[in-house]
């Protein structure tokens, strides 16, 4: 498909866009182009490509397939998510400030934290959710603005697009990590946001075996930033891994919807449940926040995070029965998955400060995956007993 073709419906551009049979084979999947380097006709003259850092047909096709999904005209593949966000930092000059939600994950509180200082980079959190407040922490130095949203592991939204006008007024961009809804439930770019950022190692590969992560952007000047720093830095991902990401996209669209469903109905269920103090999910109507849902994001996503009675024994007697569900950090793939954040996935923010937000010792993530619901729901239950 080409560039024109961007008006096809998600489907559709999930399993053709930035790719079409190879001329010389007609193979209808992306070859994988193993190739570090390409032959040159004249010194210095190149044909499309010349050596796979700076560009490589594999990556292409993924980078224009993502692009295309999330309504961006640049996309830029990495090695990982992480590799995504400290590409994007490195845009920024010392002096710059960082206004983050408080809620990321723990990998860009620990780059933000640790690793931008040294760059000369400042950053202040804030509540996302809400937003007058968040905006009140905007500064004259600060130039970019960093959401997550729905959060992990809290599922707190940003309204993405009061946030973006307000930003772009001041002269700042926004940063949308749009990993946890996936471009099949929101779409960023769209609200106002002017980059978008994802580990694509979740929904968008989703069978839990590769790791990667992606920018996209329609800002000129940004991708031509975007694109310098990706062959400067070099945290590109293997041609192979691209393949891998490419695949799992194919069946993005009909994969979030089986995780919507199937999420909906258990977070029903738990809610219910005598056994369970709380249940954090977007789509559910007594999340404070659903009617924002509702306005940006097209369902409530995968992630479920459920407060238990009781503290950290009881998240850890239920978190060692479960049968079907895998303990295990990640998320986003085909089987379900159960973590416990405040000993794994967050035990490095200090426990005062994850009391302070809200993530207490009997709080347990799953991320709900594929299979049938009603063997999900059993597993839920006998575990819960
Ligand atoms: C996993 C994750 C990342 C980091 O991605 P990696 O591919 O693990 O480097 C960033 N943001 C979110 C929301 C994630 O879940």
């Amino acid at each position: 498909m080409t560039k024109s073709d961007h008006e096809a419906a998600f489907e559709t551009l999930a399993i053709h866009a930035g790719q079409a049979p190879d001329e010389s084979h007609g193979a209808v999947m992306e070859p994988i182009v193993l190739a570090s380097t390409f032959a040159q006709p004249e010194p210095a003259k190149p044909k499309l490509y010349e050596y796979s850092r700076s560009g490589n047909p594999t990556r292409a096709a993924l980078e224009a397939c993502l692009a295309a999904l999330e309504k961006a005209s640049s996309g830029f593949a990495f090695a990982s998510g992480s590799a995504a966000a400290t590409t994007l930092l490195h845009c920024l000059s010392p002096g710059d400030e960082v206004l983050c939600g408080d809620d990321v994950y723990g990998g860009t509180y620990r780059l933000l934290t640790r690793v931008a200082p040294g760059l000369g980079i400042k950053t202040t959190f804030a509540d996302t959710s809400d937003t007058q407040q968040f905006l009140a922490a905007l500064t004259p130095k600060t130039r970019l603005v960093w959401l997550e949203s729905p959060t992990n592991p809290l599922l707190k939204l940003a309204d993405i697009a009061r946030i973006a006008e307000r930003v772009r007024e001041a002269g700042a961009r926004v940063v949308v990590d749009n990993t946890f809804a996936s471009p099949a439930l929101q779409t960023p770019l769209e609200l106002g946001a002017d980059v978008v950022l994802h580990s694509t190692t979740k929904y968008i590969n989703g069978h839990s075996d590769v790791v990667g992560g992606a920018l996209l952007t329609s800002d000129a000047e940004l991708a031509e930033k975007l694109k310098f720093l990706q062959n400067a830095l070099g945290a590109v991902p293997s041609p192979f891994d691209c393949y891998l990401v490419l695949r799992g996209i194919k069946t993005l669209a009909v994969r979030m919807q089986r995780h919507v469903e199937t999420a909906g109905a258990l977070s029903e269920r738990l809610s219910a449940h005598p056994g369970v103090l709380r249940v954090h999910y977007p789509g559910l109507a007594q999340h404070p926040q659903h009617a924002l849902a509702r306005k940006q994001m097209r369902g409530g996503g995968g992630i479920i995070s459920v407060e238990l009675t009781g503290g950290t024994e009881r998240a850890r007697q239920f978190l060692t029965r479960l049968r079907i569900f895998t303990l295990a950090e990640s998320l986003g793939g085909v089987e379900s998955l159960a973590e416990h954040p405040a000993s794994m996935t967050h035990a490095s923010i200090p426990a005062a400060q994850r009391q302070a937000i809200g993530i207490g010792d009997g709080l347990v993530r799953l991320s709900v995956g594929l299979e049938h619901e009603r063997d999900l729901w059993k597993d839920l239950e006998q575990a819960l007993a």
